[in-house]
């Protein structure tokens, strides 16, 4: 009875997450913008997409596309439109400003509608998601959505015993997660690591139960020997070595993704003086200014200049972090755009793009990033119907002022965001 009660209040609270939903169903013609589609085909300029239903049904230069009657016309001329950005590692729920344990529908809504004010329409949050996350995924509306779309791992598998990891798989696998997630890391010899017999044991019962696996390393060894065992996804950058001819060709013959999160590095450190960011109005428009001045205080900042792990992840993992990501990226490995933003001080929606922006500064180019936050993510995440501006996809847009192909800070020039043809609406007074 009382969880009947509790799944009914949770129904009708996620139903409120998009109560103002708006063209849902209809109709809607994006006029006259400059389209990058995702698939890094060149810009269509002067083009039209039109969506019904909250799927694409035409793309193309305005000459060649037919505007249906009654539709609603969005005028995104002198804009430039790309897919809805997709972060393949972010977390959801358990932060809201620089309090922990505040895990509940209210914040998970309040996180899925600030990633999508910030152009994120995806986020697949990998580890500590409990039901009520599962409940949203479950029960998020296909064609009325206005927040980002939410992906779930469940809590990360930490077993040590592999009777206790079969457990564990078995348990999770029964609520459908879209991934597994494990920890396979010392942090710099604070913890222990989870043994190969474990993650072996845990990679094949995730197969058995037909859900991909997601593993968090930091070393190259590890990542290699995750990738043996059948690791699915590398959820962050190899920081203690240069990717090499063997770790290369393991990802590119298993098909596997990686997804570099740059700023979960520099998140470790920067607050030990006054970031360049604190200054981005981007940044400001959503940020609670309590946590600007906190991270400000003198003792914080000083305590973070004399923590030797901060200033090793500042110095040492994530300068091996960009060059391997360039590396990666010139060999062909797919890259799947992913921050760790969610934990305290990993701020959601601006660290995505502040993502990108690195990742240009890593070697990549703005169309390479672009896909790697767009179409190659969805692929990464096996999102078929997402990650491009094509017919048969949701109609997940982002408008631009400017164009990020000319600088990638460009991304942060958010006009408008559209998710399934459903404006995302403007930050709500008490948000
Ligand atoms: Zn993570």
């Amino acid at each position: 009875m009382y969880r009947n009660t509790r799944k009914a209040l949770l129904a009708l609270s996620i139903a409120c997450l998009s109560a103002s939903a708006g063209a849902g169903e209809g109709t809607v013609a994006f006029v006259g913008g400059n389209i990058i589609d995702g698939t890094g085909a060149a810009a269509i300029e002067n083009g039209v997409i039109v969506s019904t239903g909250g799927r694409i049904v035409a793309v193309g230069p305005a000459a060649s596309v037919n505007i249906p009657e009654g539709a609603e016309r969005v005028d995104v001329s002198g804009k430039t439109l790309i897919p809805g950005l997709i972060n393949a590692h972010g977390h959801v729920g358990g932060v809201k400003g620089l309090e922990t344990d505040v895990y509940d529908v209210e914040n998970l809504g309040r996180q899925l509608r600030l990633y999508a004010r910030y152009g994120i329409t995806t986020v697949n949050s990998l580890g500590d998601d409990e039901y009520e996350a599962f409940a949203i995924r479950n029960e998020q509306d296909p064609i009325f959505i206005n927040y980002a779309r939410l992906m779930v791992a469940g809590p990360v598998i930490a077993a040590t015993t592999v009777e206790d990891a079969l457990r564990h798989v078995n348990g999770i696998a029964e609520q459908s997660p879209n991934f597994l997630k494990i920890r396979v890391d010392d942090n710099l010899g604070r913890t222990s690591k989870m043994e190969p017999e474990i993650y072996k044991a845990i990679a094949d019962q995730a197969e058995v139960r037909g859900i991909p696996l997601a593993v968090h390393t930091y070393t190259l060894a590890d990542a290699k020997a995750t990738l043996a065992a059948g690791a699915d996804f590398i959820a962050h950058s190899v920081r203690d070595a240069e990717v090499d001819r063997e770790f290369i060709d393991a990802m590119k013959g298993a098909n596997v993704c990686y997804s570099p999160t740059l700023t979960r590095e520099v998140s470790t450190f920067v607050y030990e003086s006054e970031p360049t960011f604190f200054s981005d109005p981007f940044f400001l428009n959503e940020v609670d200014p309590v946590v600007i001045s906190t991270l400000r205080e003198p003792l914080r900042q000083q305590a973070m200049r004399d923590s030797a792990n901060a200033q090793h992840y500042k110095n040492i993992a994530l300068p091996r972090a960009i060059t391997n990501l360039k590396l990666l990226s010139d060999a062909g490995v797919k890259i799947a755009m992913g921050t760790d933003s969610g934990p305290v001080t990993r701020f959601q929606g601006y660290f995505e793009h502040l993502e990108m922006s690195m990742m240009v500064e890593a070697g990549m180019t703005p169309m390479q990033v672009l896909q790697s936050a767009t179409s190659v993510a969805a692929e990464c995440l096996g999102l078929n119907y997402l990650g491009t501006l094509e017919e048969g996809k949701w109609a997940d847009v982002v408008v631009l002022d400017r164009n990020p192909l000319e600088d990638i800070n460009n991304t942060k020039s958010v006009s408008q965001v559209w998710i399934a043809g459903n404006l995302v609406p403007p930050k709500a007074a008490g948000e």
